[in-house]
């Protein structure tokens, strides 16, 4: 009997099976609009897809940021504010699980409501960048879209598009998010193998773990004989190297493993 988010201080890792219940569709879950994000080498590739980008990420941060924590978000900050995590991997960039009161929460792929500039890597508010994007495209955000998953939207026409340069250095802004095409910073990585070592197992919520970032601290777990528990509606890669998978939503499992889903929703 595995005792998951008993005592024994556990390490959870979440992907976007946890935030479609905010209504934050997933890239590759079941009923999942088939697209393919911008790289960070298309993104950087030339002023156009960069305006083109912003365009409708400027669209798709008005929806994403209405999103609010759902059952699962409560639950783990309330395990985390009860001592039964070591720790927590979001490969989220939603913010939700700090939204929802969670204390420490590796960002694994960094945060969409920060803005960093690629020329002189100054970090500012999402909020502030989008303050002035509205005021240069009056009207932009009233568009009529489909959001997805990291905070873009499916929008064809971009060109009348005005961008916001970086304030200090006039350079290009993107949002402080890992990119398809780009690598987690290697320090946090160190940090996420050292929570792995050090927890009673790993929990694996919400993720088809399809992306390496996630995939090798399952395969670390595993190496190190720690249990893994995989929660996920459908396969993913690491199901060979589980020692429980869990077929199933992850708020209802969570709602069962807590045992008190009425007090919950009033968090
Ligand atoms: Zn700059």
């Amino acid at each position: 009997m595995l005792d998951v988010l008993g005592p024994d201080r556990w390490l959870v890792l979440t992907g976007a099976g946890v935030s479609t219940d905010s209504g934050i569709p997933d890239y590759r879950g079941p009923g999942s609009l088939p697209r393919t994000p911008m790289t960070f080498q298309q993104l950087i590739s030339s002023p156009e897809a960069h305006r083109h980008y912003w365009a409708r990420a400027h669209v798709g941060w008005q929806r994403m940021r209405q999103a609010a924590p759902n059952t699962t978000h409560h639950l783990l900050a309330q395990a985390d504010r009860d001592g039964r995590l070591v720790g927590l991997i979001t490969q989220n960039i939603d913010g939700l699980h700090e939204q929802a009161g969670h204390r420490e929460v590796v960002d694994l792929h960094g945060r969409i409501d920060r803005v960093i500039c690629l020329d002189c890597r100054r970090v500012v508010p999402r909020a502030s960048v989008q303050r002035r994007l509205t005021a240069l495209n009056p009207g932009w955000t009233d568009r009529d879209v489909a959001l997805a998953p990291d905070g873009d939207v499916l929008m064809d026409d971009t060109d009348d598009f005005v961008v916001a340069p970086c304030e200090a250095c006039g350079g290009r802004l993107k949002p402080d998010v890992v990119f398809f095409g780009e690598n987690v910073p290697k320090p946090m990585v160190e940090h996420c193998y050292d929570l792995v070592e050090s927890a009673r197992g790993l929990l694996v919520l919400g993720s088809s773990l399809h992306v390496m970032s996630g995939l090798r601290f399952v395969r670390r777990a595993a190496r190190l004989g720690r249990p893994v528990v995989i929660v996920n509606r459908g396969s993913t890669r690491g199901d060979d190297l589980a020692t429980v998978k869990i077929d199933a939503g992850c708020a209802e499992t969570l709602t069962a493993w807590f045992g008190v889903p009425a007090a919950i929703d009033a968090l």
